[in-house]
């Protein structure tokens, strides 16, 4: 269906694509990994004709084609759906999925037809699309669906989806399986980009990985396994299994009793919520986003008014509701948020500068406690030994945080909670964004410190990670905790009918 040879691609100094050559069978799911920056966007951006390759050749259907634009694509039965949607908010899917379809012929005239032919194929492929729905009142799921729709009714035969996956919940993940595996019952042909390998594994029939611009494996699905996978990507051996000895658990270091959190509009994110984490353990919290783990979180950080909770959070059995965020942390509190970018890190400063963040105001920073005055030479000593010691690459204290990758940005966030050696930990999607390789050394020092005695009080929306770190394991749902689990034991099949059910 698909054929790249010996494609190369340059940016600047960067070599994207290498003598890339992947071929892709007529009526498969086809899946390309590798980890960020492997250059997988790229090759699939040239056989849609938004990029050309300095060299190489596309053959579609057997034969060598010029694709100078993604309009050559379409017309050759080439869609694709990007990592960010291009709809339009305040038009209808019908008037997004026409508009610059056909130019030249009347839009008025054609939108009838159109949104007739629209739910045709919504029903076809079971894509539950309303052609009459303004696409701002659709979910992100659903607006991915347009995008599909878009394609199919510009007679895609061969979809690439760069990323699909990023934006759904495990449940939309499935559904979204489904819509692919009946594209290829009908013939359609599917190239899916992804760098989770348990997708892989569940969905394509064939694998090709990508690293460091060139194609460095092609495999049947039905006979690699995710650590083969992994090894290609990464290039090294990885461990994907989180190894850990069970957990030697002491007195709670951190109780939550009868919680609310409630926002300044009154909406109630977090419902009476009540539980323990003790020295040495990692309980998990899985969930579907938004089910009030980000202020669960951020109240225990100390970053919500004290007004708009009731309960009590209890650190060594005394009461800190009105404890503020730095004097959480002076009682041994750390927090790794979600949003790194928010509230991890400060992008224009460099990593030295980062890596003090949160005990700037203390020696040895200062030479004096609440000093403004800050000691160049301790900030330089702690910000290398992190960098060290967390394998921040590239190692150099002086570059802006912003210049690093979300891995590397991630382990600097890490390396210095880890440095204040923490009580309690409030960890919150410690991997979003980070390579394999990374995810690997980020798990294993989660594991560290517990086995060191921290508490570690773990969020994420993976529920592998969630099930594989965890020695506990609460499920919640709508703001409260609708069950508990044996992450040892429990199935993501029960983790996740908990997740969307509740109780
Ligand atoms: P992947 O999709 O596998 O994460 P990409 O194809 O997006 O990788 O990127 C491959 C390399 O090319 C990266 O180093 C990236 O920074 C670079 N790159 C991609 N697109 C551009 C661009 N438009 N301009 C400059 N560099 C780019
Ligand atoms: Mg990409």
């Amino acid at each position: 269906m698909l054929e790249l040879r010996e494609i190369t691609k340059r940016f600047g100094d960067v070599l994207a694509n290498d003598h890339v050559n992947i071929v892709v069978k007529p009526g498969t799911i086809h899946a390309i990994v590798g980890e960020n920056g492997a250059g997988k966007s790229t090759a699939m951006r040239i056989a849609y004709g938004f990029y050309t390759a300095d060299s190489g050749e596309i053959l579609v259907d057997g034969q060598v084609r010029e694709i100078r634009s993604p309009h050559d694509a379409i017309a050759l039965g080439i869609g694709m759906v990007h990592q960010h949607f291009m709809l339009v908010e305040t038009m209808t899917v019908a008037e997004n999925i026409v508009l610059g379809a056909e130019p030249g012929s009347s839009f008025a005239l054609d939108l009838k037809s159109a949104a007739a032919q629209i739910r045709q194929l919504s029903e076809e492929f079971k894509l539950a699309v309303n052609p009459n729905e303004p696409v701002e009142h659709l979910s992100v799921g659903q607006q991915q669906r347009v995008e599909l729709l878009k394609a199919l009714y510009r007679h895609a035969k061969l979809l690439i989806l760069d990323e699909p996956t990023a934006v759904l919940t495990p449940l939309e993940v499935e559904e979204f399986f489904g819509i692919l595996r009946r594209m290829r019952a009908q013939g359609k042909t599917v190239i899916i980009i992804t760098h989770k390998l348990s997708e892989v594994l569940a969905i394509s029939d064939e694998v090709t990985v990508m690293r460091d611009g060139k194609v460095v494996g092609g495999v049947q699905t039905k006979d690699t396994n995710a650590a083969e996978l992994a090894r290609m990507m990464v290039g090294r051996e990885v461990l994907l299994r989180v190894e850990k000895p069970d957990a030697d658990v002491g007195r709670a270091a951190l109780e939550v009793r009868n919680l609310s959190v409630t926002t300044a509009t009154g909406a109630k994110r977090v419902d009476n919520i009540s539980f323990q984490v003790r020295t040495g353990e990692i309980v998990g919290i899985a969930g579907v986003e938004g089910n009030g783990q980000t202020e669960l979180i951020e109240a225990l950080a100390g970053l919500v008014e004290p007004a708009q909770i009731t309960g009590e959070i209890i650190i060594d059995g005394k009461n800190i509701n009105a404890v503020s965020a730095r004097a959480r942390r002076e009682l041994g509190i750390s927090h790794i948020p979600e949003d790194r970018h928010r509230r991890g890190l400060l992008l224009d400063f460099n990593l030295a500068e980062n890596s003090i963040l949160g005990v700037h105001y203390r020696p040895p920073i200062t030479r004096l406690a609440g000093n403004v005055f800050l000691d160049d030479g301790a900030i330089r000593r702690r910000a290398t030994e992190i960098i060290e010691a967390f394998d921040v690459r590239p190692r150099n204290a002086a570059l802006p945080a912003r210049s690093l990758s979300g891995g590397n940005q991630q382990k600097l966030i890490i390396g210095r909670e880890y440095h204040v050696n923490p009580k309690v930990l409030l960890v919150s999607q410690p991997t979003r964004g980070v390579d394999i390789g990374a995810i690997e050394f980020i798990h294993r020092q989660l594991v560290k410190l517990r086995d060191q005695g921290c508490a570690i009080l773990l969020v994420s929306a993976e529920l592998e990670e969630v099930t594989s770190l965890s020695d506990r394991l609460l499920v919640v749902h709508d703001g409260k905790i609708a069950g508990e689990v044996d992450p040892k034991v429990a199935t993501l099949e029960e983790i996740g009918l908990l997740m969307t059910r509740g109780h």
